[in-house]
């Protein structure tokens, strides 16, 4: 059977096309990299790298050489360690600009994502009087929910009136552009702040970051956003967009592990502004001054003077291992692959639903630039079906009330992970 993708690329729903794909294929090694569950003695089919990425096989190291560090020299580690403590975050400041198009000034490993935004909307959520407003994706994270109710309550506003969600419009299940800024438009005089998800994390949807942020900019508007499913994950600009401010997690799709340390960026016209409202603490102070221990907070120039702690030395670890994965890989190849990959899977599902009838419907976007690797599934069988694919070795995810989750991610997943999960699918639907 017979699909286009691209400029006339053929795809077809046998285990040698797969082959095929995957033989050539110059990240085809990085698969090796990483630690995968067993499922009666194989590897499982692992399409949820956007809810918690794999271990690369090289973290376990990254962690032995702090801790043999931190046993040989104690506190001397934060100078005399092979990466000093001291400065141990600012290692991440050239790969986590690569991965999200900053400058290295602009971007800091910090901290946790919903901790992070909190302290960026100290920053850039000032409401005033008529001007209170958040303008967010339909259904954000609720995480992210939380923290706009918490915030706008905090500055002694009503959430109801205070949260506006862009809506997609009746029987659809993704966002149009046009609709978001329209919005922008009609609320511009309310609005305080635009918080939108780069991608969102229940449809799958990568939105236009380019243009909100000029919409958000043309009316005023501090524009931010929270990354959580887009780092690591599809191609990103902040700085030439102009972006105030973004967030994101390290163990999604950058396999940093539960809860490792997260990243924020900073727009450099903002990193500049001594005098902006922070919640401050030593690490973000002037690093020249930190240890004379005084008084006068005057922060460090870019996104490190939004630093609270001393760097979490062991989740950085883990993140770092990972990061120098990606970058080995090169992240225009990553994002090739990516989209090749998950036209594969579409395509394959496709084929499914043709053949058996089997009544899936993506509601992720069909267009490539409008999604990373996510595919969001509603299934007619529901959560049945999802169990019985479990229970054959595919690690998919479930979000209340009907949809599976899929994410074939370029650094380790294949096209054949494809083909076979094509194959439980259809004997799941034939039985
Ligand atoms: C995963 C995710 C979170 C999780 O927040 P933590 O503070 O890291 O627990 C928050 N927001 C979004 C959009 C997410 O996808």
């Amino acid at each position: 059977m017979l699909f286009t993708y691209g400029k006339r690329m053929e795809f077809y729903n046998t285990i040698e096309f797969a082959k095929d794909q995957d033989n050539p294929d110059e990240l085809k090694k990085f698969r090796e990299r990483f630690y995968f569950p067993q499922h009666n003695g194989k590897p499982v089919i692992y399409f949820t790298g956007n809810s918690l990425g794999l271990q690369p096989r090289s973290t376990a190291d990254y962690i032995k050489q702090e801790l043999d560090d931190w046993a040989k020299f104690g506190v001397e580690g934060h100078f005399n360690a092979k990466n000093p403590w001291y400065s141990y975050h600012e290692m991440f400041a050239e790969p986590l600009a690569e991965l999200v198009g900053a400058k290295p000034s602009e971007v800091v490993a910090m901290g946790s994502l919903t901790a992070n935004l909190h302290l960026l909307m100290v920053s850039f959520y000032r409401p005033e009087k008529k001007r209170f407003k958040i303008l967010c994706e339909n259904k954000p994270f609720p995480s992210d929910h939380y923290a706009f109710e918490s915030q706008v309550k905090f500055h002694g506003f009503n959430p109801d009136e205070a949260i506006i969600e862009v809506k997609p419009r009746e029987g659809e299940f993704n966002l149009r552009t046009e609709d978001i800024l329209q919005q922008i438009e009609e609320h511009k005089n309310e609005l305080c702040l635009i918080l939108f998800g780069g991608v969102n994390y229940y449809t799958g949807q990568a939105f236009d970051m380019k243009q909100i942020t000029e919409a958000g900019h043309k009316a005023g508007v501090i524009v931010g956003f929270d990354l959580a499913h887009a780092a690591g994950n599809i191609k990103l600009n902040l700085h030439d967009w102009h972006v105030d401010f973004a967030a994101w997690c390290s163990y999604k799709y950058l396999n940093s592990g539960p809860g490792s340390v997260g990243g924020i960026f900073v727009h450099e016209k903002h990193g500049h502004e001594k005098n902006i409202p922070r919640f401050a603490g030593w690490w973000g102070h002037d690093k020249n001054l930190r240890f004379k221990m005084e008084r006068n907070f005057s922060p460090m120039e870019g996104a490190e003077g939004w630093q609270i702690s001393n760097a979490p030395v062991f989740s950085m670890a883990v993140h770092k291992a990972s990061l120098d994965i990606f970058m080995e890989a090169g992240i225009e190849k990553l994002h090739a692959k990516r989209k090749k990959l998950t036209a594969y899977l579409q395509f394959v599902i496709e084929e499914t639903n043709k053949i058996k009838n089997a009544g899936i419907k993506i509601i992720s976007p069909v267009n490539e630039i409008a999604r990373g690797c996510q595919l969001s599934l509603i299934v007619k069988q529901g959560k049945e079906l999802f169990n019985k694919i479990t229970e054959k070795g595919i690690v998919a995810d479930w979000r209340e009330p009907d949809v599976m989750r899929l994410a074939p991610v370029p650094l380790y997943n294949s096209f054949e992970d494809i083909f076979n999960f094509g194959k439980i699918l259809n004997e799941v639907i034939s039985e």
